[in-house]
């Protein structure tokens, strides 16, 4: 149940709604534990529901193992993910393996590689053939690399279909408008939270504040390098089968979605915490949508917004306790990857909070790396 007032006392608190904390919450909530998550504004508002729902890294082969890890891991779980959301809630949140289309990468060679490597499919096209795929893109590209597997997820519908989950959990108390402002202490020891509506005494804490995460540790003896990195997208209203992939040219893309709308993405800027949206941005990510395919030009743009991702170094996210604070704990940093990671950023930390043999080595994420 949603509830206004304060609460005095819990077992586990999670701070921040975003994907990462809806996904621990429903998690612990599955294994049976008993969970409060607080949230500073409404639930899923943030990067998670900014971001473009593409359930792979843009190029994979150019990130860290570590990254590689949790997003394969991630990807075999989301389908399965998506269905016991849409039996328990009724709600879809449309994922589609539409395949991923890059154009024009320098690297194929490395792509190539890793492809084997890794098991990824991964198929590289002259023209005629990615041209067949996608009739509708300009002439102006040569080569094609293409990735069948990789799908997509309608993020904001999914942050809907995990809130009606865990509104509906005896296990689970969700409170909005409640930020954090600090922790409170007995002794030298953690025992709860400050925050806008009181004091939450509980024993063990997950903080997963995405860009925000930094600033609310600073006081523990751990320093988590993460940093708000905003991204301004655009939405086209388009007809269906306008674009059958997302397509992916020098790191921006086009995402189709099942109602004909395209999603454009997306600028990289440090500008700290604000989200403005600007001309600049919205002219330079239409002129890229329209070089790519020259018909979206004839369409309207519905919508433009920006989100701030919580960038780390490597886009590595930090996931494990607070050394000398082992009651508290941190999953935050996925940059530009916070989609595809978190089914497994999720089951990582919380076998970590219940002190279960993880199933992905931790140490590549932990706070002291
Ligand atoms: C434009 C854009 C496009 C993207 N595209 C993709 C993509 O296609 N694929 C992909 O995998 N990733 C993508 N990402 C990245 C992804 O969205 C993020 O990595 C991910 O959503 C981070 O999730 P999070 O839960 O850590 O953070 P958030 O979703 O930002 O959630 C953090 C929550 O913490 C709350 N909070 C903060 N401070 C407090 C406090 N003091 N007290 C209580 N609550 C607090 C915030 O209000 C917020 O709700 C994109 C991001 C952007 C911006």
């Amino acid at each position: 149940m949603t509830v206004a007032e304060a609460v005095h006392k819990a077992d586990i608190v999670i701070v921040g709604a975003g994907l990462l904390g809806l996904l621990s919450a429903w998690q612990l909530a599955a294994s049976g534990r008993t969970v409060t998550l607080i949230e500073r504004g409404r639930v899923g508002q943030e990067a998670s529901w900014a971001g473009g729902g593409i359930l792979s890294p843009l190029y994979p082969w150019r990130y860290d193992e570590a990254v590689s890890t949790l997003a394969h891991c991630s990807q075999s779980a989301y389908p399965g993910l998506a269905a016991s959301l849409k039996d328990e809630t009724g709600i879809d949140s449309q994922y589609n393996r539409c395949g991923l289309l890059i154009l024009d990468a320098p690297d194929e060679g490395e792509a190539m590689a890793w492809g084997q490597r890794s098991k990824a499919a991964m198929e590289s096209l002259g023209r005629e053939q990615f041209a067949a795929l996608e009739p509708n893109l300009s002439d102006s590209f040569q080569q094609g690399l293409w990735m069948p597997e990789v799908a997509n997820i309608r993020n904001p519908v999914l942050l809907q279909a995990l809130k009606a989950s865990l509104i509906d959990n005896p296990l689970v108390r969700l409170i909005e408008n409640c930020e954090m402002q600090g922790f409170s202490w007995a002794a030298s020891k953690i025992n709860g939270l400050e925050t806008s509506t009181g004091r939450i005494e509980c024993a063990k804490i997950l903080i997963s504040c995405g860009a925000w995460t930094a600033g609310l540790v600073e006081q523990l003896t751990v320093q988590v390098p993460i940093e708000p990195v905003k991204g301004q997208m655009l939405l086209i209203k388009a007809e269906p089968g306008l674009v059958r992939h997302i397509v992916l040219s020098e790191g921006r893309y086009v995402i189709p979605r099942n109602d004909g709308h395209v999603l454009v993405g997306s600028s990289i800027e440090k500008t700290g915490f604000e989200k403005s949206i600007t001309e600049q941005a919205k002219r330079s990510l239409s002129d890229f949508a329209w070089h790519l395919i020259p018909r979206l030009r004839d369409y309207p743009i519905v919508k433009h917004w920006a989100g701030l991702r919580p960038s780390s170094p490597n886009g590595v996210p930090f996931i494990g306790a607070v050394p000398e604070h082992e009651n508290v704990f941190i999953n935050a940093g996925h940059f530009r990857n916070g989609l595809v990671m978190a089914p497994a950023s999720a089951k990582l930390i919380v076998d970590l909070m219940l002190g279960v043999e993880p199933a992905i080595n931790p140490q590549p994420y932990g706070l002291e790396r």
